[in-house]
């Protein structure tokens, strides 16, 4: 369920989402990807319930600057490509992240910001609103105070909002950044609470909010997430992958994976490394292109780790239909 304050054509990323070429025309390949994903880094302040951090037994790292200026080089030559910070870490514990922003925007990159808006200070949504960031998507979980907490383990429900109103209220009448709130959430609390009226109270502060479902098979393995496997009992499609024609994932260390959704970044899906091979080449690579045979023509996600478990079960998109 996806809900905008001021339609759908107000997402800084509506070019994309409205274009046929996001869900329906992906395959032949596109030149170019249409997001990059970059890991500024694998900290964060958090161990939440679903997320598949909890799996990973990579070292903690951040992004170097260099690095990151080599990514912002190579992606700013496309023309509607785009650059989202994401990936298994906060995005705001990179001590540089404001100085990354500033850079992509010099750039003239179009940019969204992940966060689970904790460490949100009013220096940096200064930063973020003098620089131009375009999209700055807060995540939640559950719906309530008590589904937050229970999902977001460790965390502070009530210093989010204050965030989130302190970034609106900073922000004021300026259209950037637009403010997104995303929340997931289990069948069983789906049940409890409305998300009519969390959207309802959330759009009177930001500018678009989504309800997911939370996919908890990705964390199946987890001891503490076993006894709640049972409140996701809606059989979850795993349809032909589209996001291996969208996006790429460049993580901390410089290592191109054809997914986000490993927070292992194991070899077997990691398609190359910077400086050794560009963005290009990694999206053209022979290795990539088996990959997308597998998952993307054919149904051979068994065959790859990662997306043994990976289940398409949103319909948030189908707002965009009727303009592809
Ligand atoms: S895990 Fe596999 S199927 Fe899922 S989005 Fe990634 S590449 Fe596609």
């Amino acid at each position: 369920m996806l809900s905008y304050l001021n339609g759908p054509q107000s997402d800084p990323f509506y070019y994309i989402y409205s274009s046929k070429g996001w869900l329906t025309d992906y395959d032949p390949v596109r030149e170019f990807p249409f997001w990059i994903n970059i890991e500024p880094t694998n900290y964060c302040q958090l161990s939440c319930l679903f997320c598949s951090r909890q799996l990973s037994k990579r070292p903690l790292g951040q992004m170097d600057f260099s690095l990151f200026q080599q990514i912002v080089d190579q992606v700013s030559k496309w023309e509607g490509s785009a650059l989202r910070f994401t990936g298994w870490g906060e995005p705001l514990m990179h001590p540089q992240i404001g100085a990354m922003v500033e850079a992509a925007k010099k750039n003239g990159l179009k940019l969204k910001l992940y966060t689970n808006g904790l460490a949100l200070n009013e220096e940096l949504m200064d930063i973020f609103i003098e620089a131009g960031l375009d999209d700055l998507q807060f995540s939640m979980q559950g719906l309530n105070q008590r589904q937050y907490l229970f999902n977001r383990v460790g965390s502070d429900y009530n210093k989010l909002k204050k965030n989130i109103f302190m970034a609106a209220k900073r922000r004021g009448g300026r259209a950037r950044p637009f403010l997104s709130l995303l929340t997931s959430v289990l069948e069983t609390e789906l049940s409890q609470v409305n998300p009519v009226e969390f959207t309802d109270y959330w759009l009177k502060t930001v500018d678009k909010v989504a309800v997911d479902l939370t996919n908890l098979k990705f964390v199946a393995q987890s001891q503490r997430v076993k006894p709640y496997l049972n409140q996701q009992s809606k059989a979850l499609n795993r349809g032909k992958c589209i996001d291996i024609f969208l996006a790429l994932e460049v993580k901390y260390d410089g290592s191109i994976q054809f997914c986000g959704q490993d927070s292992q970044a194991l070899h077997e899906h990691t398609i190359g490394s910077f400086p050794n091979i560009s963005l290009y080449q990694a999206w053209h690579s022979s290795k990539i292109n088996a990959q997308r045979d597998l998952v993307g023509r054919g149904e051979g996600h068994d065959k790859l780790k990662v997306c043994q478990n990976c289940y398409h079960n949103t319909d948030k998109y189908e707002l965009f239909k009727k303009s592809w």
